[in-house]
C-alpha cells in the first residue's frame, strides 16, 4: 500500500500537538486524511496551534483525549506523548493501531534512511553523519529525536536523498513498517529503566530499530558493548561491528593509532585518531560508528577525514569554552545522568573543578568518587540536589554550595589556577532551576562570557 493510500479518506488520530504532531498534521491533511488533533493541554498553552488548525479546517480537541479518538482508523502518536494513558491503552484493548510519528513519516520518505539508536551519543552520531555525507555531496537529513520531526525532513526529501533519523527507545516501540536501509544501535545502559520497567523491555524496543531490514540492509553494533556483543539482535540484515578496542576484525576499527574501516576484505586508514577533533573515548565510539555508516553510503576516505578534523561535536555535549586566565571552561550540561558525568571525567584534561547538581533523578552519585578520584579538586554544588551530593561526594571532595550558576562558575573561578578546567557536568535534570538542559547550558557560556569581559583573574576576583 502506497503512503497515499494508508492515509487518504482514514480516519487518523493525532496525539500531541507540539511540532511533530503539528507536522503530521499538515502532511496527513495534505493527502486528503480526516483527521482529529487531540491534546491535554489547555487552548491558552497551544495557542498558535489552535489557529493553525482552525484556519485549514482541521478538526481538534484540547484540554484531553475524548472516546472520538477511539472512532479513528489508527492513531498516531507524537513522541512527548507516555504510552501508557488511559485513552492508548483503550485504545489498545480495542485493536486500534497506534503507530509513532516515525512510522508514519515513513511511509513518505522517497530516499534511503540511517536510524541511529542506542542509551547514549545518539545526537553526536546522527549529527556526524549528517556531516560525512554532506561532505560527500548527498542531500542529507537529519531529523527525529534530535529535534527536527522526521515528518517536516520527508517533504524537503527526494529520492536520491538520505535521512539520518536519532531514534529513542519509544519511537521504535510504535514503529510497523519503518525499515532503514543502514541501522545502528551505539550501546545499552540500564539508565532509561524508570519509563521501561525491566532491561529486556528496554532492549527489545530499541532492537526493533531492525525488525523490517532485509539481507539488503546492515546492521552497524557496538563490540564495546557488552549486551550488544554477547547477545545481539536476531536480523536478516547483514551485521557489521565497530570496535575501538576488543575486536580487531571488526568492521570499523583501531588500528596502528588510526581509525579503519574493512569493506570486502580491505582496509582502509580514515584519520589518524589524534586528529579526531570529537574528545574523548566514547566519542571515539561514535566516530567508528559513524565512519561505517559512511564508507556503506561510499563516502570517500579523504572527506571523511576532513570531516572527523573539523567536527567538535554538539552543542552542550562536552563543548569546549575556551579559556579565561589559562582556565579552561567546559559545557556538558546534556550530562543529565551520573553516568555521563563520569564520561566526562575520563575525557576532560585534570585537574577539574566540576559543577554537579540541579533535579536529583534517583540514582546515587557515588560512582563519581571513582570516576573522579586524583583528578577532581573541588565540587560546586547547586539545585535541589545539592544535599544528597554533599552527602554521597563530600568525604572524597571538598564540596561546595551555590546559589545559581553563574555563583557557581565564578566560585570555581576563584578557585581555580591556569591549567585547571572548570566542567559543567551537572548528572542531573535542569527542570529546578531552567527550562531544559540548552538553557543551563547558554547561562553557564554567558557567565564565562562575562568572566572573559574581566581582563585577569585577579581583576576579576577583586571586582
Ligand atoms: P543522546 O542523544 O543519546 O542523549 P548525545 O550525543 O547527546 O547522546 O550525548 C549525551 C551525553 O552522553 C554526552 O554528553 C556524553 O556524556 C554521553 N555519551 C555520548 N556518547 C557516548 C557513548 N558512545 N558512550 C557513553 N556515553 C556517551
Amino acid at each position: 500500500m502506497t503512503a497515499v493510500e494508508r492515509v487518504r479518506g482514514r480516519r487518523i488520530g493525532v496525539l500531541g500537538m507540539a511540532r511533530s504532531g503539528m507536522a503530521v498534521a499538515r502532511l496527513a491533511a495534505a493527502n486528503g486524511a480526516r483527521l482529529l488533533v487531540s491534546d491535554s493541554a489547555g487552548e491558552s498553552k497551544l495557542a498558535p496551534q489552535v489557529e493553525e488548525l482552525r484556519a485549514a479546517g482541521i478538526p481538534y480537541e484540547v484540554g484531553g483525549h475524548t472516546e472520538a479518538l477511539l472512532q479513528c482508523d489508527y492513531l498516531v502518536v507524537s513522541p512527548g506523548v507516555p504510552l501508557g494513558i488511559d485513552i492508548l491503552n483503550r485504545a489498545r484493548e480495542t485493536g486500534l493501531p497506534i503507530f509513532s510519528e516515525i512510522e508514519f513519516a515513513s511511509w513518505f520518505c522517497p530516499g534511503r534512511m540511517v536510524a541511529v539508536t542506542g542509551s547514549n551519543g545518539k545526537t553526536t552520531t546522527a549529527t556526524l553523519i549528517g556531516e560525512l555525507l554532506t561532505a560527500a555531496g548527498y542531500d542529507v537529513h537529519v531529523c527525529g529525536n534530535i529535534g527536527r520531526p522526521f515528518t517536516e525532513a520527508v517533504s524537503a526529501m527526494k529520492p536520491d536523498s538520505w535521512a539520518v533519523v536519532e531514534l529513542s527507545s519509544f519511537q521504535l516501540e510504535t514503529i510497523a513498517d519503518f525499515h532503514p536501509h543502514i541501522a545502528c544501535i551505539l550501546n545499552l545502559s540500564p539508565d532509561h529503566l524508570d519509563r521501561h520497567g525491566d532491561f529486556e523491555s528496554y532492549r527489545a524496543a530499541k532492537y526493533r530499530i531492525t525488525e523490517n531490514q532485509t539481507a539488503d540492509d546492515f546492521l552497524l553494533l557496538n563490540a564495546e558493548d557488552t549486551t550488544l556483543h554477547d547477545s545481539p539482535p536476531e536480523t536478516e540484515a547483514a551485521v557489521l561491528w565497530f570496535s575501538t578496542g576488543r575486536n580487531a576484525a571488526a568492521a570499523a576499527t583501531v588500528c596502528h593509532d588510526a581509525l579503519c574501516v574493512l569493506r570486502n576484505g580491505v582496509l582502509t586508514e580514515v584519520v589518524p585518531v589524534t586528529e579526531i577533533a570529537l574528545p574523548g573515548a566514547h566519542n571515539l565510539q561514535n566516530a567508528a560508528a559513524a565512519v561505517l555508516a559512511a564508507a556503506l553510503c561510499d563516502v570517500p576516505p579523504a572527506a571523511m577525514a576532513r570531516v572527523l578534523k573539523r567536527f567538535s561535536g554538539v552543542e552542550h555535549r562536552l563543548e569546549s569554552v575556551g579559556t579565561v586566565a589559562g582556565i579552561r571552561f567546559v559545557n556538558d550540561s546534556k550530562a543529565t545522568n551520573v553516568e555521563s558525568v563520569t564520561v566526562a571525567l575520563r575525557a576532560v584534561s585534570p585537574p577539574v573543578w566540576l559543577i554537579l547538581g540541579g533535579r536529583d533523578k534517583g540514582a546515587s552519585y557515588t560512582p563519581i568518587a571513582a570516576a573522579g578520584r586524583g583528578k577532581v579538586k573541588g565540587i560546586v554544588a547547586i539545585g535541589e540536589a545539592r544535599e544528597k551530593i554533599f552527602h554521597e561526594l563530600g568525604r572524597e571532595f571538598p564540596v561546595e554550595f551555590a546559589d545559581s550558576l553563574p555563583a557557581a562558575v565564578t566560585r570555581c573561578f576563584e578557585m581555580a589556577q591556569p591549567g585547571d578546567t572548570v566542567l559543567l557536568s551537572p548528572g542531573c535534570a535542569s527542570f529546578d532551576m531552567f527550562q531544559d538542559f540548552e538553557h543551563r547550558g547558554r547561562v553557564f557560556k554567558e557567565a564565562v562570557e562575562s568572566l572573559r569581559d574581566g581582563k585577569t583573574r585577579d581583576e576579576t576576583i577583586r571586582r
